[in-house]
């Protein structure tokens, strides 16, 4: 069998559950699973964060999973619905959808459910990606709170900057601003938010990617933050090819051998998910030793420096990322971000569940 394999922790989700449960200030936490749960896979998730007080979802069809596998948790629906014919499926399966935009609040208004909602009223304070405008809040407000359709409201907005210097603030103030108007419970935190912006966890918040073990921050670690990583990406050296000097590996020759050296193939490539744009140097394990990939990556394989480690031949372990190799090191050295590397696992990479 092919060597590659993820290793997926419950044990480390469940534990990172509890580290933004610590930093909530009391809010209720929504563990964000959307995108087949950050590439950790929705059926786990939901064993991982059984202690979770809600789900995020960005579809119907992964509630409806949701509800299915038992969970009796709410379940939040983050870009809320899509259309009118999801209304009847939100009061049945009793999800909480986002209202981000007119055309929601009309349709909820046309054909109210039988069993009213729960909504998050979304304003945008400054991101400008989803959300109503705060300057109408007060006509907004009064039209929901007067459906037939809505049974309670929260409100809610999502910060651009919480992982960067500019922080949160200058969207949180006009937010609060409004909200406190009202007296109605609120949503703002993500993963960066509820780690370093304690005053934007409201009610609930709405943590994902630090459920699954990374750091949102260029500049503090996962391990500096106390959370695990959940995923580990482990191949094996398939072949070894000893280069004399001026000889290049892999298409384009894009690395070539200054002095003869030991180049190691491994099992892992594009198609099952490792970014093809990550350049010789990013950061790998051979055999618990620190290497680095050499050349372009191919779409099952990629190479790595074999030279220090005289012990690595066929069948040593690699690991692209995990515990020895963060995958932010990763995701940084191929000019992307983990999340997108942890959702992009290819469903032909085999998973196998860890304590
Ligand atoms: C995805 C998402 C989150 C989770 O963000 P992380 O950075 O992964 O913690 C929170 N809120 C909304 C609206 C989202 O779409």
């Amino acid at each position: 069998m092919r060597p590659i394999k993820a290793e997926i922790s419950l044990g480390a989700m469940a534990h990172n559950l509890r580290v933004a449960r610590a930093h909530a200030h009391g809010a209720r936490v929504f563990a964000v699973v959307k995108a087949n749960a950050y590439g950790h896979g929705l059926s786990r998730a939901r064993r991982a964060f059984t202690a979770a007080d809600g789900f995020a979802v960005l579809t119907l069809e992964e509630a409806a999973n949701l509800r299915l596998m038992g969970v009796e948790q709410p379940i939040m629906l983050l870009e809320g619905l899509f259309g009118a014919d999801e209304i009847a499926t939100c009061a049945e399966l009793d999800l909480w959808p986002v209202l981000h935009q007119a055309a929601q609040l009309d349709w909820l208004e046309r054909a109210p459910p039988a069993r009213p909602l729960q909504v998050f009223l979304k304003f945008d304070s400054g991101m400008h990606r989803l959300g109503m405008p705060l300057a109408g809040h007060a006509a907004i407000v009064a039209r929901v709170r007067g459906m037939a359709g809505v049974a309670g409201i929260t409100l809610m907005t999502h910060f651009a900057q919480a992982d960067e210097a500019a922080g949160v603030d200058w969207q949180l103030r006009p937010f609060l601003d409004v909200a406190d108007r009202y007296g109605l419970p609120w949503s703002g935190a993500n993963s960066a938010a509820l780690l370093r912006h304690p005053q934007a966890c409201g009610a609930w918040v709405r943590p994902g990617l630090m459920l699954y073990g990374a750091s949102p921050f260029a500049d503090a670690s996962a391990d500096a933050l106390g959370l695990k990583p959940a995923m580990t990406l482990k191949s094996e050296i398939i072949g070894v090819q000893n280069l004399r000097a001026g000889e290049g590996v892999g298409y384009g020759q894009l690395f070539r051998a200054e002095r003869p050296m030991r180049v190691g193939v491994v099992a892992c490539g594009y198609a099952d998910g490792y970014p093809r744009h990550a350049p010789t140097g990013t950061p790998v394990a051979v055999g618990g030793g620190a290497s680095r990939t050499l050349g372009r990556v191919s779409m099952d394989m990629l190479c790595v420096d074999l030279d220090g480690l005289p012990d690595a031949g066929i069948g040593a372990p690699v690991e692209l990322w995990g515990a020895h190799v963060p995958v932010e090191a990763v995701a940084t050295a191929a000019a992307t971000v983990s999340y997108e590397l942890l959702c992009a696992l290819a469903p032909r990479v085999q998973v196998e569940e860890v304590e």
